[in-house]
């Protein structure tokens, strides 16, 4: 189905909200949610290439995760949901680009105090459709600036709640540099939207483990386990901001970017700044290992 257009002739996306499929500027949903006055939801962000979902199992399991760790209600099924992702793609002929899928608690007249069993969680899914392989990232690598994570304890759960990650974009965007990454007692946590990892100068990766400071990154695990089965070491273990300025190279993963090569921490080049050659390996990889699972 060819996307509506607006009166301007612009591409209306049609987006879902609470089981009905709708055009974008149709779409509403209540000023008491709870996502809207307290930050009380969660999301995922899958990736789509040739119109397929990349790792898909593992992100309707980490929105299982995050919702038992808030005590929130999912009363969508897992097919039902891979069902919507799969229309909302056909709808707007993404092939390539996103899916957003945010749940929250519900609504409810303005309270700190909730009763979750009274509550209709909000299901609302979009599609944003744009280049994820062939980009300026990919090619030139990004810059990165460090900054203090100010975020709260539980960073593990993938909420909403994303200013803090937001305003650190900004300042990066401010200091010339594409994202920062967040440093709490000298250790690098993660990137403000995704995980870090470095590259020692024996070519083993290296990431921290997984704890209460960072997100269970579905595009780590997944790299992590291709990079075990091709033969390249992994080093599960923390490194502070100063080994990774001197690391060989430095890299992120997320599920829009999949594998981003970093070439500058805090105006410190890494490999020549240019993308590594173990991190392009890996893209490389991920991008053949995952289109392969993709459905
Ligand atoms: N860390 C943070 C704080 C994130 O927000 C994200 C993605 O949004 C990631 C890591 C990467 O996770 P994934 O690979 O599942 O996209």
């Amino acid at each position: 189905m060819k996307p509506k257009h607006s009166k301007q002739g612009i591409a209306m996306r049609t987006v879902y909200v609470n089981g009905a499929y709708v055009p974008e500027t149709e779409a509403k949903v209540s000023v008491f949610d709870r996502a809207f006055l307290f930050g009380d939801g969660i999301y995922e962000v899958a990736s789509v290439l040739g119109g397929k979902l990349i790792d898909f199992p593992a992100h309707i399991a980490r929105l299982h995760r995050s919702a038992n760790e808030l005590g929130m209600r999912i009363d969508v099924s897992d097919e039902e949901i891979l069902a919507i992702h799969r229309e909302l793609v056909s709808r707007n002929e993404v092939e390539e680009g996103v899916v957003y899928m945010q749940l929250t608690r519900g609504a409810v007249d303005r309270d700190f105090m909730f009763d979750t069993e009274k509550l209709k969680p909000t299901l609302v899914l979009f599609t944003q459709t744009r280049p994820l392989v062939d980009t300026a990232v990919a090619r030139n690598g990004m810059k990165i600036v460090s900054i203090p994570d100010l975020r709260w304890g539980r960073c593990d759960i993938k909420t909403v709640q994303l200013l803090y990650p937001s305003l650190g974009k900004m300042e990066a965007k401010s200091r010339g540099a594409d994202d920062a990454w967040m440093v709490r007692d000298g250790v690098v946590t993660e990137g403000t939207s995704n995980n870090a990892f470095i590259v020692t100068k024996t070519g083993a990766i290296v990431t921290r483990p997984l704890s209460n400071a960072i997100l269970p990154g579905i595009t780590r695990a997944a790299l992590m386990s291709y990079s075990t089965a091709s033969g390249t070491p992994v080093e599960e273990r923390e490194f502070t901001i100063d080994e990774a300025r001197e690391a060989a190279e430095a890299f992120i993963t997320s599920a829009s970017v999949f594998v981003g090569p970093v070439i500058s921490i805090d105006g410190v080049e890494l490999s020549g700044g240019k993308p590594g050659p173990v991190t392009l390996g890996l893209r490389k990889t991920y991008l053949e290992e995952s289109l392969k699972r993709a459905i």
